[in-house]
């Protein structure tokens, strides 16, 4: 019989955080095995709970969630996220301007799909979040990577930024917080990325995902507040700073030059209403949660749990020979460095199994973020300090026994 083969457009689309490795950790837990799992950033099995208070709301509003609302929305959910963008100091956006979706995922894919033609650039991060390069492909554009410089607090590097604009290239991707480095971008220089975008007429897409998961009392500034002469597509939810991933609520915001912009958002609206509505127990969970308490903050406060585990990884990581990184500012990952003299890696997918297979942690090589060098990997800081120093022992031992190897 002929084999049925996969599309090819997902020819080169390609999403390494849920890839092979973590396929063999599931066998190897089948077998009995207990890994440890430093690789996905979901907070909920570490015992992040969601807040009460929204829990509650939910489950109280459920006699409303069996019909579709409106394809981008529930009112009430779109405007609560409307005052946020008030507070986030993003002119100008009406509840018209924003499509609640199924995660930041759903509509990262539709952003992309809507606006690209076969050929089209986009400029994404070097190191990124890689389903937006997987999202630029699957749309039949062409992703470009942008790099971010280590020895800058992986700040995005303008001039390699600007040197991969061509005349097919449609926006500027920017992750802040970033996911995987954990860096925060200030005012200035987000500044310089709108100028950029002005210059050149490009989309600036902010996936702004983790803007309340902030340490040392760092602030987040929207790129969209800065500018009302660019067209900014932003992005957040309710995953990370309310720990609820699995309600899948996410919203994208369109602001700034939006006159000449129309097609493209009717192209959105359109994307919005094929797959009907968002799901409805995750919308409703929105307005609490934007309106209530916001417990984050107890846990990136100094006292606060999510901060002693950074503080604690980036401590012991940093203390093992050949291994550096950049402190995170925000977010809930490190991107730790491998110095190439001390660790010659050649594969580094392939460095991540034997770490599994030998010591049973589970971490994600810095290729599956579009990092071209297989010297980096991220190591995710939601376990409890207990089982974070253990898996950093083990990741310890296992460094030591390939630098005598
Ligand atoms: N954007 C970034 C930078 C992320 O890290 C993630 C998830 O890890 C997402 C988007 C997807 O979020 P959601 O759960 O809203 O689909």
């Amino acid at each position: 019989m002929e084999p049925i083969l996969k599309s090819l457009k997902l020819s080169n689309v390609c999403y390494d955080i849920r890839g092979p490795v973590l396929a063999r950790a599931r066998e190897m837990e089948e077998e009995g095995h207990r890994i440890i799992k430093l690789n996905i950033g979901n907070p909920a099995p570490f015992g992040f709970e969601a807040p009460e208070e929204i829990l509650q709301d939910v489950i109280r509003n459920m006699d409303q969630a069996s019909g579709y609302t409106d394809s981008k929305g529930l009112f009430a959910a779109r405007k609560a996220i409307m005052h946020y963008t008030q507070q986030k100091k993003i002119a100008g956006v009406t509840i018209d301007d924003i499509i609640i979706g199924n995660g930041v995922s759903e509509l990262i894919v539709m952003a992309m799909q809507a606006l690209l033609n076969n050929g089209d650039q986009i400029l994404v991060p070097m190191p990124d979040y890689p389903l937006w390069t997987a999202a630029v492909t699957l749309a039949g554009g062409s992703p470009r990577h942008y790099r971010c410089n280590e020895e800058d607090g992986w700040l995005p590097d303008l001039e390699d930024m600007e040197a991969k604009i061509t005349a097919n290239t449609r926006g500027i991707v920017l992750i802040n917080p970033n996911n995987p480095t954990g860096s925060l971008y200030p005012a200035d220089f987000l500044l310089k990325v709108i100028e950029i975008a002005r210059h050149h007429k490009l989309v600036i897409f902010a996936d702004e995902i983790y803007d309340k998961v902030l340490y040392d009392g760092n602030v987040h500034t929207s790129v969209a507040s800065l500018a009302d002469d660019v067209l900014f597509v932003t992005f957040n939810g309710l995953s990370k700073n309310y720990r609820t991933c699995g309600y899948r609520a996410g919203w994208l915001v369109v602001s700034g030059e939006k006159r000449h912009a129309q097609d493209y958002i009717e192209g959105l609206n359109m994307l919005a209403s094929m797959r009907l509505c968002a799901n409805v127990p995750g919308q409703l969970a929105i307005q609490t949660a934007l309106g209530g308490y916001q417990s984050i903050n107890d846990l990136v406060a100094p006292t606060g749990r999510l901060c002693k585990q950074r503080d604690l990884a980036y401590e012991m990581l940093t203390a093992i020979p050949g291994v550096s990184c950049v402190k995170p500012a925000a977010a809930m990952y490190l991107f730790p460095k491998l110095d190439p003299e001390i660790y010659p890696i050649k594969d580094d997918q392939q460095f991540i199994l034997d770490l599994l297979l030998e010591e049973k942690v589970l971490l994600v090589q810095g290729t599956g973020f579009n990092w071209k060098t297989p010297d980096h990997f991220r190591v995710v800081f939601l376990p409890n300090v207990d089982d974070l120093t253990e898996a950093i022992n083990r990741i310890a031992r296992f460094l030591e026994h390939y630098r005598k190897t």
